[in-house]
């Protein structure tokens, strides 16, 4: 069974099929050849999964070092 779901290319813009075990890998684009990173989540999306994560390390960081002050 191969599970798949659809992405625009960045480069191209056109919709391409993405089997579902290569999300969160580097894939090419079959029409441009582009390389981008595969996602289920539109770009937009991605950056507030980004920041989410800077701030769990910016968390992390504050109970590691007690005198850490932003
Ligand atoms: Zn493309």
């Amino acid at each position: 069974m191969s599970l798949r779901f659809g992405q625009s290319c960045p480069t191209c813009g056109r919709r391409i099929k993405i089997r579902m075990e290569f999300l969160g890998r580097t894939v090419a684009c079959p029409h441009c050849r582009a390389e981008f990173n595969a996602t289920d989540k539109q770009p937009r999306q991605g950056n507030s999964e980004q920041m989410l994560m800077q701030r769990v390390e910016r968390a992390l960081r504050q109970a590691e070092d007690p005198a850490f002050t932003e």
